[in-house]
């Protein structure tokens, strides 16, 4: 029984902020709704359009909204009054592809020049270039290129089907008006030359367009741009995450707190909390430890646990991974040299050999002291690649695929470090100890490069991160 409980307290710990990672790792690279209270988000694909679009833009002037146009390149080429006059009025533009067509249909190679050809063209007509950008039907087919990329993608929240004339407005209006609500990213087309769009589809848009406008004014809704609507977002982290979401935190926080209870750990800085840690009888298979030491089964060893809701305030409150990654090295370098003094000094530790935990944060650990090790095959390592599996489904329909590209970051694996290594590099007291303590980690060149990629769009257009 007790073997279950610390499995699943082990699967529960290791995720329990993974909603907050993989918002750091994904969650920015596509923005789909916003978190304003006040707020929604019109935004227009297709065009400009020779007819349409005047029509639209008037309409938002008299209403005084504020939208983001994610035009199509050949028509900006052919229009580029129109995209001028979307600047001059205060909207915001973004890119549709020169031509509209599904990134399906192309290599990431033309995918890139396509966005690049378009913000060409819009700079040269609004003196400005643009980092918004909206794939064709939404297909998201270019994870290379993102990665290194400035862009940052938006989709939707509501769509309509208003590229259908047949819809009619009152049905069009029907929709948006059940779909009108703070934070809503509604997309609308001003342009119906597009393939399998109705040419004069947008007239009907622009009927129902002004009812919900007018409803909007009614409720206390203002049409934003995209880029305000990011902003804000940023600004507000605590509220990326939906309520169902939160729900389940909260949830596994509740079952941290069981598990400290059932297991009394003890916790380094009570104050502070963030290593929790406990005397017990190792179980895994024998290892060899750095110093030569062998650890085999029944010998005692000090089992770390991290402080999930400090882990999670700390991935929702960091801009970037480097930023998490940071503050979590400098949470260790805080603790460690405590830990070593509260083991020391604890008769009934005295037999202890060993720090051991199992993490999946299983790249920057060496710099402590710690050998990382693999997890061993076995029911644990199987059911931890399950649940991940599941966890991402959830979070993002296209999770598995974006799994396999950060995979190594998310695999659970052992760490270990003898007593004689602890004392040596954290003890205050140890006679025997060769440096001085709290030796700073610094984080690799390199390894900031690769968390910053993980990251891109997050950090990419604001400042660098404080440290
Ligand atoms: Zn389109």
């Amino acid at each position: 029984m007790q073997t279950l409980l610390l499995w699943l307290f082990y699967i529960s710990s290791f995720y329990a902020f993974i909603p907050g990672l993989i918002t750091r790792i994904f969650g920015f690279r596509v923005f789909r709704r916003g978190t304003s209270e006040h707020e929604f988000a019109l935004t227009f694909d297709d065009g400009p359009d020779p007819v349409y679009t005047p029509k639209l833009l008037d309409l938002l002037k008299r209403y005084d909204a504020k939208a983001t146009f994610f035009v199509v390149g050949s028509h900006a080429e052919q229009h580029p009054e129109l995209v001028k006059r979307m600047y001059d009025e205060g909207h915001l533009i973004g890119i549709h592809n020169y031509v509209h067509k599904s990134n399906w249909l192309m290599r990431p190679a033309t995918v890139k020049k396509q966005i690049m050809k378009t913000d060409k063209i819009i700079h040269s007509i609004t003196g400005e270039r643009t980092t918004y950008y909206r794939p064709p039907w939404g297909i998201v087919n270019l994870f290379d290129f993102a990665k290194k990329s400035q862009f940052k993608i938006v989709l939707w929240s509501a769509m309509f089907g208003d590229w259908r004339e047949k819809i009619g407005a009152d049905r069009l209006t029907e929709r948006m008006l059940s779909k009108l609500q703070p934070g809503v990213v509604m997309l609308l087309h001003d342009c119906g030359t597009t393939a399998g769009a109705n040419l004069d589809a947008p007239r009907q848009m622009l009927v129902a367009l002004e009812r919900v406008l007018e409803e909007a004014g009614r409720l206390g809704l203002q049409s934003i741009r995209i880029d305000d609507m990011i902003e804000a977002k940023e600004k507000a982290p605590e509220k990326q995450l939906s309520r169902s979401k939160l729900a389940t935190v909260k949830l596994w926080l509740m079952w941290d707190a069981l598990f400290h209870m059932v297991f009394r750990l003890k916790t380094v800085h009570p104050a502070d909390p963030f290593l929790h840690y406990r005397y017990r009888s190792y179980q895994g298979a024998k290892v060899t430890m750095d110093n030569g030491e062998v650890i085999s089964k029944g010998d005692k060893v000090i089992e770390l646990h991290f402080d999930n809701e400090k882990l999670f305030q700390m991935s929702l409150k960091s801009r970037s991974m480097v930023h998490l990654a940071i503050r979590m090295i400098r949470s260790m370098e805080h603790d460690l040299p405590s830990l070593a003094h509260q083991v020391m000094n604890d008769p009934k530790m005295s037999d202890a050999r060993a720090l051991y935990g199992v993490t999946m944060i299983n790249r920057g650990p060496q710099q402590f002291g710690f050998k990382v090790m693999d997890l061993e095959e076995g029911l644990f390592a199987r059911a931890t690649r399950i649940y991940l599996k599941f966890l991402m489904l959830i979070i993002h329909p296209s999770g598995q695929n974006r799994l396999k590209d950060h995979a190594e970051l998310l695999v659970p694996k052992v760490l270990l470090m003898s007593m004689d290594q602890l004392n040596r590099r954290y003890a205050d007291n140890g006679s025997h100890r060769q440096q001085p303590h709290a030796r700073r980690v610094v984080i690799s060149a390199d390894h900031e490069e690769e968390m910053h990629d993980l990251n891109l769009a997050a950090t990419a257009g604001s400042p660098p991160s404080a440290v």
